[in-house]
């Protein structure tokens, strides 16, 4: 389950999209949203789930170390 609100063009808002039935073998890694309130399917870019992990991944480098 991976719900995210994004804007849609359709709906002229915000609003929720939900992951739709992969067809294309992409499993949990599928791109493509729809659109909760008008069916719209949306694709995102890969590199918007990157982005945090590596935002993540500098802050776990540690720099102390236990006496
Ligand atoms: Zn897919
Ligand atoms: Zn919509």
């Amino acid at each position: 389950m991976s719900d995210r609100e994004l804007y849609c063009d359709s709906c002229e808002g915000v609003v929720p999209f939900e992951a739709p039935p992969c067809a294309d073998g992409h499993g949990v890694d599928c791109p493509e949203l729809v659109c909760t309130g008008c069916g719209a399917a949306v694709l995102i870019a890969t590199f918007t789930f990157r982005a945090p992990r590596l935002a993540s991944r500098r802050r776990v480098t540690p720099h102390r170390r236990a006496a």
